[in-house]
């Protein structure tokens, strides 16, 4: 296996997979950005024998203290790594985990993704490789997908699924759920990290907070499942154990339910078809569990509308949403935009997208960079 992310919130879960499977999966690489000590811990406790890492000077650092190994250098290193492992974790954050997403899929790998970004930015890409004999399958990390995966075996089609009315994909709501625009107009950037149930990276933790995490899965479900935005729904639900349904069309709604814990979908990913015999989240139905529901606040939470907006669309719009929302909220991380900035400024980046089919990688990174640049003047507008 190749993990690629190793250093973050879902690379460390993966590691504690690892360590409970010892002898069902072997590390043959890892890669991460600039936390070189993490990852050279890693490739010790691993003895992982090739590393990946963002930058040349970092790399030479890895390559003293680790003599023995090899060492691969930024998106290069990244599609080398994924294009030689049997199954290729991408856990590396945004947009920069396109190379392991496509080299993963033109390779015949199995591409356990927990990096969204990359699939619906180059959804129209990324259909195009998978199209292709031999190609890699996907199984998704992400926990609702991986909850629609699985409940998928409930239908008797491989693609398509006609016998599916829709996907709900469910959400916590997030640590601002039942606030009015209003009040969101003063919360901080403490308050936005505060997930409810997850623990994650501070990027998702901000997109959830936002509600354009479950924007982005709902183009994450359209592009993994080929299914239309239309057939996805959003679903809020707080506790956080209903990780997604489908719904069929003679009314039986399947789900997948544990408590929330990472490591449960991504073991999933990597054992497919076996289940590893070690449970993560089981319920305890031993005391009273209640589940509620309820549906999404679409006027306080803007976002949801304008990815549904972005998919209907097609073609680069998800490209520039998921771009224009790296730059607003990587800025309100270092605090120069306020939260309820971030969502107006994806909004604004969008109204000057023209219609463009996404037929090449160039055109991809030319619409992604063309998105940042957009975003990134809206921010230096906002601050003058
Ligand atoms: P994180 O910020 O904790 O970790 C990101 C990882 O990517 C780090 O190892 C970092 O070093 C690496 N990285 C960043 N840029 C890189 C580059 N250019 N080259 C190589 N490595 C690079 O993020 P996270 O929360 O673990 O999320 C990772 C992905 O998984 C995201 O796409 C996120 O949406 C998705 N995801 C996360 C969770 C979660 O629970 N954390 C749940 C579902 C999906
Ligand atoms: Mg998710």
């Amino acid at each position: 296996m190749a993990l690629l992310g190793a250093t973050g919130s879902i690379g460390q879960q993966t590691l504690d997979v690892l360590r409970k499977e010892p002898d069902a999966v072997s590390l043959v690489s890892i890669a991460g950005g600039r936390r070189v000590d993490d990852l050279i811990a890693i490739a010790r406790e691993f003895r992982v024998p090739r590393v990946g890492v963002r930058n040349a000077a970092d790399a030479s650092v890895i390559a003293r203290e680790l003599p023995g190994v090899e060492v691969v250098v930024g998106d290069e290193g990244l599609s080398d790594l994924a294009s030689n492992a049997d199954v290729v974790v991408n856990a590396v954050l945004g947009f920069a985990g396109l190379p392991v997403t496509l080299a993963a899929l033109t390779s015949g790998r199995r591409l356990a993704l927990a990096n969204k970004e990359s699939l619906i930015a180059a959804a129209p890409l990324v259909d195009r490789a998978r199209a292709v004999s031999g190609a890699g399958e996907i199984v998704p990390v992400d926990s609702e997908h991986c909850a629609i995966y699985q409940s998928l075996a409930g239908s008797t089609h491989e693609t398509g699924y006609p016998d599916v009315r829709r996907l709900l994909v469910t959400a916590s709501g997030g640590p601002f759920r039942g606030k009015t625009r209003e009040e969101l107009e003063h919360v901080t950037k403490q308050d936005a990290l505060q997930h409810p149930t997850w623990s994650m990276g501070e990027k998702i933790t901000i997109d959830s907070s936002t509600l354009m995490n479950k924007g982005l899965e709902v183009l994450e479900a359209s592009a993994l499942f080929g299914i239309s935005v239309e057939r996805v729904e959003v679903v809020v639900h707080p506790q956080s154990v209903v990780h997604s349904m489908v719904e069929y069309v003679d009314g039986s709604t399947i789900a997948q339910l544990s408590m929330p814990d990472m490591r449960l979908p991504i073991a999933y990913a990597l054992g497919r078809p076996v289940r590893f015999d070690h449970a993560w989240g089981s319920i305890d139905f031993s005391t009273a569990l209640t589940l509620t529901f309820e549906p999404p606040d679409r006027e306080a939470f803007p976002a949801l509308d304008l990815a549904y907006a972005a998919g209907r669309r097609g073609g680069a719009a998800p490209a520039w949403l998921s771009a224009a929302n790296e730059i607003a909220v990587a800025s309100f991380l270092a605090e120069e935009i306020r939260w309820c900035d971030i969502v107006p400024v994806v909004e604004g980046v969008l109204t000057d997208y023209v219609d463009d089919p996404l037929d090449s990688l160039e055109a991809l990174r030319d619409n992604d960079a063309r998105a940042r640049a957009l975003a990134r003047e809206r921010i230096e507008r906002l601050r003058t």
